[in-house]
């Protein structure tokens, strides 16, 4: 395939990328606006970090989404943190300035929002659970801190993220209580029962390992209950699935792929975003014939 000279490239850089729908999400969204642009998902090992950002802006792309495991170091790397990136202490959008300046963006915490607002979950008081304390869980802490949710538990297997991340969601948001506990069994279930808004802001049951759940018993969720998964690939995760089986209502992470996507694409372009081509391209919509 041809890249003519003057397609503007912009680059997907995580570790694993062969899972993520972004590439097929963003050149359907460059061709329903006619612009001749171009998204490429690029592995890059943590190790190699730092020196993939520069040879980006070196080589002259016009942007970056940065996924799963890179969130959190990125925000060392770039010469400006937007406040959307600086109050969660991740970043998931970098904006290269024509060579100069990397500017990094969290469009992670606008793309939770919309997705929870177009499923009709109001967030404003809820009590929360957000498993997990990496780049997507810090995104979801920020939404729900700004949301004006009452409590957010976050649960890690790593006790000393989960308190860092509270820490920093303390000082930005007040009004919301973070509290960190162990991932473990007891603690999850107790969590679970009282919850009324559980968000899986862990890479469990994503592609390949599509018959694990970060809640191993459907019991612990119930009716009423809204369960958020981030994971997306595959759309039906096995957390899905149990909190269907519960009766609780259920967000899947393509809804928020959509709108993280959505609002990098105009952070990079400067044209509002086609949502609609980009919710066919991930089947979100059935694809017009
Ligand atoms: P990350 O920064 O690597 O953080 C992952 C978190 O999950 C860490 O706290 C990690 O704990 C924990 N974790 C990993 N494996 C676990 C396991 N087996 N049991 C318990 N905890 C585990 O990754 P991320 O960027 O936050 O992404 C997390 C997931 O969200 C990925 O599947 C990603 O694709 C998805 N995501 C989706 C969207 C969307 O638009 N739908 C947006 C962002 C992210 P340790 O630190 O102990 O490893």
């Amino acid at each position: 395939m041809e890249i003519p000279p003057d397609t503007r490239l912009v680059a997907l850089v995580g570790d694993p990328v062969a899972h993520s729908l972004s590439p097929r999400m963003q050149a359907a969204a460059f061709q329903a606006r006619g612009l001749r642009w171009a998204y490429l998902a690029l592995r890059v090992r943590s190790q190699d970090l730092r020196e993939a950002v520069a040879g980006l802006r070196a080589l002259g792309f016009a942007g970056a989404n940065v996924t799963i495991p890179h969130k959190v170091a990125v925000c060392e790397l770039v010469d400006e943190l937007d406040p959307s990136a600086r109050r969660c202490g991740a970043a998931n959008t970098l904006v290269f300035d024509r060579g100069r300046r990397v500017v990094a963006f969290n469009t992670d915490v606008a793309g939770f929002a919309r997705a929870l607002a177009e499923h009709g979950v109001a967030a404003g008081g809820v009590n929360a659970v957000v498993l997990g304390a990496g780049g997507a869980a810090r995104a979801a802490c920020a939404a729900l801190g700004q949301l004006g949710s009452r409590r957010v538990t976050v649960m890690a297997r790593r006790p000393q993220a989960a308190e860092a991340l509270c820490a920093q969601m303390r000082g930005e948001f007040p009004g919301t209580a973070f509290q960190a506990l162990p991932f473990d069994p007891g603690a999850l279930e107790a969590a679970l029962r009282q919850a009324e808004l559980v968000v899986n802001a862990t890479p469990v049951g994503m592609h390949p390992h599509e018959q694990e759940s970060p809640v191993p018993d459907a019991a612990w969720l119930r009716a009423g209950q809204v369960v958020f998964d981030m994971v997306y690939n595959p759309p039906r995760t096995r957390l899905v699935r149990m909190a269907e089986q519960a009766g609780a209502r259920v967000v899947g992470g393509l809804s928020m792929l959509v709108h993280q996507g959505a609002a990098a694409f105009e952070l990079w372009t400067g044209v509002e975003a086609p949502v609609e081509a980009m919710k066919q391209a991930v089947g979100l919509l059935p694809a017009e014939v």
